[in-house]
């Protein structure tokens, strides 16, 4: 489905009609095109005054990926990045220096620019200023988010304490919120924690050699989640019910994988799954449960198949494979689980109360599996996709879609891309420091998130 109202604003005349009349005016989003920069101009490393040591090893090794790095904030440049390292800051009153530095080039940043603060976790801080200058980032990040145009993101890395700047996830979750596959994560913070994760032996395929499986493939997120993980090297196992198997046996075609049609909510759906891997493949590397449905309907006018239904496919599915795969020992040595959540699973959306039970019910699903998959050497993390255009969200009125596209920071919806790179991410060698998460892919929803 397309923005005819992006288009608009961004083309001939009615971008200029639309400027006068100070009509919301979403930037056409920075996506990833393979052989363009990292960056769309020069990266500005601030720090506060005791993070110099963290920002000179971050900026060493963002010059080693052949960026323009600078330590000041002089000349005339359009700024592709700005990395405010604030990991020194021990009261409120050291966020100042950096916040106001950061002020005097908001107004020079290029088109599709990322503003990315690298802080330290206040929960972990026992001494009361150092906890309100560390959750201070957290309200300097989403406020400033919420003021970027341009289709510029604001996100934050939050590092745990003992967790290096230059730890591989740490690097790894910087270059992906610096880049363009995070066109669409926006106004958000991001734990890393230990020493988990090493960088791919090739950039361009991260999953080179990897097994993947991905649930409800046969169109919309899960199949662009199968075109990125096949461009990142994996080899496909794809999932959906008999009655898209057409669309299954596409995607499967287009991106080289094999397409297993298997209703999830079967009871033994799992077994199957896991007789076909071992047949197959031998063991899966990276675990995506993509399949989900909506069945909205107000609670008062509920009925028990409407909510059953979408709790069976969207959460007591990737329970019962999960739980199946880790029992069957067919998960490889560093596995990667992802789930979809949803951002209706944070914020609550009226009309969904199965819904949001279900995707709330992902989140904490993923929040108790990560110590068993850390003991299985692996992660598991949760992706929230916002409004995305899908077959999914096009069968919303056309009013409510129009005004649902706008409710975000980047005033427009995502596309599959924007959550098959996120996902892509959370599935690659250098995130094992990250687990139990929540990804929002959502432009900085308005409501709740
Ligand atoms: P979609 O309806 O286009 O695709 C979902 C796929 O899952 C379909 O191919 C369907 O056949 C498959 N599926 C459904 N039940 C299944 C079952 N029992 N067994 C196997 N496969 C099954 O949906 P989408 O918009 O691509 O959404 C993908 C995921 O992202 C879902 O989990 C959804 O809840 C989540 N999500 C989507 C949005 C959005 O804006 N589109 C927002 C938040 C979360």
């Amino acid at each position: 489905m397309s923005d005819t109202y992006l288009e608009l604003v961004n083309s001939g005349f009615t971008a200029e009609l639309a400027k006068r009349l100070g009509l919301p005016r979403p930037a056409r989003l920075r996506r990833f095109r393979a052989g363009d920069q990292l960056v769309p101009g020069p990266v500005l490393v601030l720090a506060d005054g005791a993070a110099g040591a963290d920002a000179d090893a971050l900026a060493a090794t963002l010059l080693d990926r052949d960026l323009d790095v600078r330590r000041r904030p002089d000349g005339d440049h359009r700024w592709g990045a700005v990395v405010v390292v604030l990991t020194g800051v021990t009261g409120p009153a050291d966020l100042s220096g950096p916040a106001l530095d950061l002020a005097g080039v908001l107004k020079k940043l290029a088109h599709g620019a990322r503003v990315v603060t690298v802080s330290r976790a206040a929960a972990e801080a026992t001494d009361p200023a150092a906890a309100a200058a560390r959750q201070g980032v957290d309200g300097l990040l989403r406020s400033l988010a919420k003021e970027l145009r341009g289709g510029a993101t604001g996100n934050g890395l939050v590092l745990a304490d003992g967790t290096a700047v230059t730890s591989p996830s740490a690097l790894g979750a910087l270059e992906f919120l610096l880049s363009a596959k995070s066109a669409f994560v926006d106004g958000q913070l991001l734990t890393v924690q230990g020493t988990g994760g090493h960088p791919p032996a090739d950039p361009d395929r991260p999953l080179d050699g990897q097994v993947a499986l991905v649930t409800g493939a046969a169109r919309g997120i899960g199949a662009a989640i199968a075109r990125t993980l096949a461009r990142d090297g994996a080899r496909l196992l794809l999932v959906d019910v008999p009655a898209a198997g057409d669309g299954l046996a596409a995607v499967a075609n287009e991106t080289r994988g094999t397409a297993l049609q298997l209703d999830l909510t079967s009871p033994d759906a799992p077994q199957r799954l896991v007789e076909h891997v071992r047949s197959r493949f031998g063991h899966l590397d990276v675990v995506v449960h993509n399949a989900g449905i909506t069945r909205d309907k107000l609670l008062a006018n509920m009925t028990p198949d409407r909510w059953d239904s979408v709790l069976a496919v969207n959460v007591i599915a990737p329970l019962r494979v999960t739980e199946a795969l880790l029992d069957a020992g067919v998960l490889g040595e560093a596995p990667r689980v992802v789930c979809l959540a949803s951002t209706s699973g944070i914020a609550g959306n009226r009309g969904q109360t199965n819904y949001a039970a279900s995707k709330a019910g992902v989140i904490g699903m993923v929040r108790a599996q990560a110590p068993v998959l850390a003991s299985a050497g692996g992660t598991v993390n949760a992706v929230a996709p916002g409004f995305i255009e899908t077959e999914m969200t096009a069968r919303i009125p056309a009013l409510t879609r129009q005004v649902a596209r706008r409710l975000n920071s980047l005033q427009q919806g995502g596309l599959p891309t924007d959550v098959a790179e996120a996902i892509a991410f959370l599935a690659s060698p250098q995130a094992g420091g990250i687990s139990g998460q929540v990804l929002r892919v959502c432009g900085q929803n308005m409501v709740g998130a």
